[in-house]
């Protein structure tokens, strides 16, 4: 896949994005930027030096002396010039640091505020090669771009005025193989660039499938599938191989051509300059001096294609950068801010109709509900009939219209996305659990929490026993780097974490799947019991344990339609009856079987 190359002109407005830290390192960059003037300066006045030597040894007037003299200068050039190189490379390259570090701050904190129909939409492996490639594509540019774009200028044009200085006929037949040095050198880069992204590419595929096969582990083993990961890795591997062959191929073939052209414009200089010497139309010094410049030029002839190459890589990288930058969340933030202790739960839906983006059919139809604040209600239904959907419209995890949804007398839309979320819990059936230890997994980041509140929440959610009988309790390692939790355990964590502050509405949807359904029980009573006066809304598939729930709300096809408790509900012979008794039925069967 490749994205159509930005000119030069549309590459530059792209980095007017990083002006402000260009700015705010103003002063290193200025002292850099001076440092590498001064750099190619100097570099241009050694063959000056040689020159002189040359012409006074030819004249015979050279002693040791001022043999000395002009060595001792080169000298001084030379650590000159390498003191002043340093202070560049920390000036610019710091500052190339900079914009990396900055850019990837931007992007990631811009990222966290966008919703989720955006990571749906961009695959997490898209998302981390931007992170990674492009980034590094603008460091380049703004560094390494930089650098050569003003020395390639400066000590070509310095050097091509020099070489005109000593013979203007010379100068010109020298240059012919100047366009076509240029014109290769950018043909090649050009492929070489190519064949980088190629095996960027071809990486990234190899360690997502390392990844997948670590990950997937005890899946791969308890089928005996063992040899088939391993081709598919193999696979991976040898195209990485291949890709890289053919950037290496690319890259052999770049150096001899070079020598080649570089080495024509020499001969050049010895076979025309050499006679032109021997006429005494120009000193043996000038012949010297002006090998020494066609070799300094020889650099930024090569180096043009190269950084015209880096500057556009670097903007494109930009443009997408930028994209995300400056992406708009597509849920807005509205204006009222809240207090979560000023909620008191109430919820509505007035007449909410939902369809996901790019899908034509309504996956909630009319939802006309009413839920009174510090009431406990249970939504239930056949899989995929829209309670998961519903209930994703409160803390706006979709994009829902004005004049749908109520939170108290508030339009939800209406209300900053903060205080919003903080007013609920949001427990689903995929849990996440930070590779971090228990207490933190529980607290979040949350301070001011009052002493024993998480011990108090645990139990609430029936895992405090198991906690308390860890080694280091609270404290210990759980997820990726700490103890393996099993999916109940998971997700009773999860649901102690949306108690922790008693939010005015809690929303747990299909939150205990994973626990037997005496375990759901005991949690849903002690939930009930602790959240006397607060909002509770639940889904399950386990319909037994509802028994006791105030309000049981039936849905069907993304219609709401049936509202009871589940004496009533039974006695109406409906949908809720059905679905009861084939769970009932279901349940039977299950023992039996036991
Ligand atoms: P379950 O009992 O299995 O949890 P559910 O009642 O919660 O089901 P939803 O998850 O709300 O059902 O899904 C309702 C419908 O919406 C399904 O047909 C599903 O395919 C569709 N759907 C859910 N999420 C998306 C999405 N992000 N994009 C497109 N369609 C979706
Ligand atoms: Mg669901």
């Amino acid at each position: 896949m490749h994205e159509k190359r930005p000119t030069i002109r549309e590459s530059i407005r792209n980095f007017s994005i990083l002006s402000p830290y260009f700015y705010q390192s103003r002063i290193p960059l200025a002292i850099g930027l001076l440092s590498l003037l001064a750099v190619d300066l100097l570099q241009l006045v050694v063959p000056l030096i040689i020159k002189r030597s040359v012409d006074d040894l030819a004249a015979g007037q050279a002693n040791g002396r001022t043999l000395l003299l002009y060595a001792a200068a080169i000298m001084c050039i030379a650590i000159a010039i390498g003191g002043l190189r340093y202070v560049w490379r920390i000036g610019i390259f710091g500052l190339s640091r900079k914009i990396e570090m900055g850019l990837r701050n931007e992007m990631f904190s811009r990222m966290l505020t966008l919703s989720p129909s955006f990571f749906q939409k961009n695959p997490t492996g898209d998302l981390m090669a931007r992170a990674v490639n492009d980034i590094n594509a603008v460091r380049m540019a703004s560094g390494m771009g930089l650098v050569a774009m003003i020395d390639a200028t400066v000590l070509g044009v310095a050097s091509i005025a020099f070489m005109l200085s000593i013979d203007v006929r010379l100068t010109l037949i020298c240059l012919i193989p100047g366009p076509f040095v240029v014109i290769m050198g950018r043909k090649l880069t050009r492929r070489m660039s190519v064949g980088f992204e190629k095996v960027q590419q071809a990486f990234s595929g190899l360690t997502e499938r390392v990844r997948e096969g670590f990950t997937g582990i005890r899946i791969i083993k308890a089928n005996a599938k063992e040899p088939w990961q391993f081709e598919r890795v193999r696979k991976e591997g040898e195209q990485y191989i291949k890709e890289n062959m053919t950037l290496a191929r690319t890259m052999a073939l770049f150096f001899p051509v070079m020598a080649v052209f570089t080495n024509l414009g020499l001969a050049i200089v010895l076979w025309m300059g050499g006679r032109l010497t021997i006429s005494g139309s120009i000193s043996p010094g000038d012949l010297v001096a002006f090998t020494n410049y066609l070799n300094i030029m020889a650099w930024p002839i090569m180096a043009m294609g190269w950084v015209a190459n880096l500057i556009q890589r670097g903007g494109a990288s930009l443009k997408r950068i930028r994209s995300v930058v400056e992406q708009m969340p597509e849920v807005e933030d509205g204006a009222i801010v809240l207090n979560p202790a000023e909620i008191s739960g109430k919820i509505r839906f007035n007449n909410f109709s939902f369809r996901y983006d790019d899908q034509n059919e309504f996956i909630l139809r009319g939802i006309n509900l009413e839920i009174p604040p510090g009431q406990t209600a249970a939504l239930v239904g056949r899989v995929g009939s829209g309670k998961s959907t519903l209930l994703s419209a409160l803390p706006r995890l979709l994009t829902i219209p004005g004049g749908a949804v109520f939170i108290d007398q508030h339009d939800i839309t209406s209300l900053s996305l903060k205080s919003l979320r903080k007013s609920m819990g949001f427990v689903t059936q995929d849990v996440f659990i930070f590779s971090d230890t228990v207490r933190n997994n529980v607290l979040m980041g949350r301070q001011h929490i009052k002493e024993g509140r998480v011990e108090e929440v645990l139990e609430l959610a029936q895992i405090w026993d198991e906690v308390s009988s860890l080694e280091k309790g609270l404290d210990t390692l759980v997820g990726e780097r700490g103890i393996t939790l099993s999916g109940g355990q998971r997700q009773r964590l999860t649901i102690a974490r949306a108690l922790l502050e008693d939010p005015p509405v809690l929303i747990m949807d299909d939150a205990l799947s994973m626990v037997d359904s005496r375990t759901e029980e005991k949690i849903l009573s002690n939930i009930i019991r602790a959240r006397a006066g607060k909002t509770t809304l639940i889904t399950t598939h386990r319909i037994a344990t509802l028994k006791s729930v105030e309000r049981i709300l039936v849905m069907e096809k993304g219609e709401l339609l049936e509202d009871g408790d589940h004496g009533g509900l039974l006695a109406m012979g409906g949908i809720y009856s059905t679905i009861y008794e084939s769970k009932a039925i279901e349940a039977e069967l299950e023992r039996e079987a036991s």
